[in-house]
């Protein structure tokens, strides 16, 4: 039995149809990441979701990589991004004007940028507008215009917690074909669930409440978690855009740089040697 205070990805299908679908449940992991911002409520909220939307999609990665949602606004909340790898590592953050945080949040005037970063091949970005309407309501239209795969999707988020079911319509096989009763009755039971079952019930009972009378194949959980890509030679291959003489500044006023990861608030350190270092290939030449 799954319980909903893990962190966990699960996926089902319905025997004899070409429908799927995956629930998630974000606890530990979103918790991580509320705990190194001090992120208000109307960002909080939103952010969770999108981390929760991004755990479903995570499912879908084929390759080792990477896959970000950037909601990005023209409002008070300027962005909020959550990214995975395809082994349901997450993290996520949100810029905001502190002055304007309690604002509500207006999905009106933006864009979902989805991109998939492979380790190995092309990297590939969709952008669709958002104009009303939630996080959810974005995916969709992503799905109906770029993958041309029927895709809906359930988000929730409270206090300390997300989570996030979704329902996909797959391709047509040789054994199973697509039919439209299939979709339509297996979708309208999903619009029938409320957040807070979303939030609190365990899988098999959050199934068996909506799809009792289906035949319905559960698949092993997998774990969800929060990990950051943050290192020592990340941040310094960012920081070497500042120039050498820029750094050398820095250090030389300060003593040594330090910056802190803008998702993990790490704190790293550069000192003298570590600029020598940085800037010991490009002198060779
Ligand atoms: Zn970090």
């Amino acid at each position: 039995m799954t319980h909903p205070s893990a962190d966990l990805l699960q996926r089902f299908s319905f025997d004899d149809t070409v429908i799927r679908g995956e629930i998630a449940h974000l606890n530990t992991s979103y918790q991580e990441v509320l705990d190194r911002h001090q992120y208000p409520d109307v960002v909080a909220r939103p952010l969770g979701e999108l981390m929760a939307a991004t755990a479903l999609l995570s499912s879908s990665l084929k390759f080792k990589g990477r896959l970000t949602l950037q909601v990005r606004l023209p409002g008070n909340i300027s962005l909020l991004q959550s990214e995975t790898d395809e082994q349901g590592r997450l993290r996520a953050i949100a810029r905001y004007n502190t002055e304007q945080a309690s604002d509500e949040l207006t999905l009106v005037d933006g864009q979902l940028v989805i991109t998939l970063e492979p380790e190995q091949g092309q990297r590939y970005q969709g952008i669709v507008a958002i104009d009303g309407g939630n996080v959810a309501e974005a995916l969709e239209n992503y799905f109906e215009q770029s993958e041309q795969l029927p895709t809906r999707f359930w988000l929730a988020c409270n206090t300390g917690t997300a989570a996030g079911f979704m329902l996909q319509r797959m391709p047509e096989t040789t054994t199973a074909k697509h039919d439209p009763d299939d979709w339509n009755r297996i979708h309208h039971l999903a619009t029938t669930l409320k957040h807070d079952e979303l939030l609190q019930l365990g899988n098999e009972t959050l199934l068996h409440r909506l799809y009792h009378e289906e035949d319905i194949r559960l698949y092993p959980a997998t774990d969800l978690s929060f990990y950051c890509t943050c290192s020592h030679p990340r941040i310094a291959t960012a920081l070497k855009q500042l120039g050498e003489a820029e750094l050398r500044n820095i250090i030389e006023e300060s003593g040594r740089v330090e910056i802190n990861c803008d998702f993990c608030q790490q704190q790293y350190q550069f000192t003298s040697d570590d600029v020598d270092e940085m800037f010991a290939q490009s002198k060779v030449h």
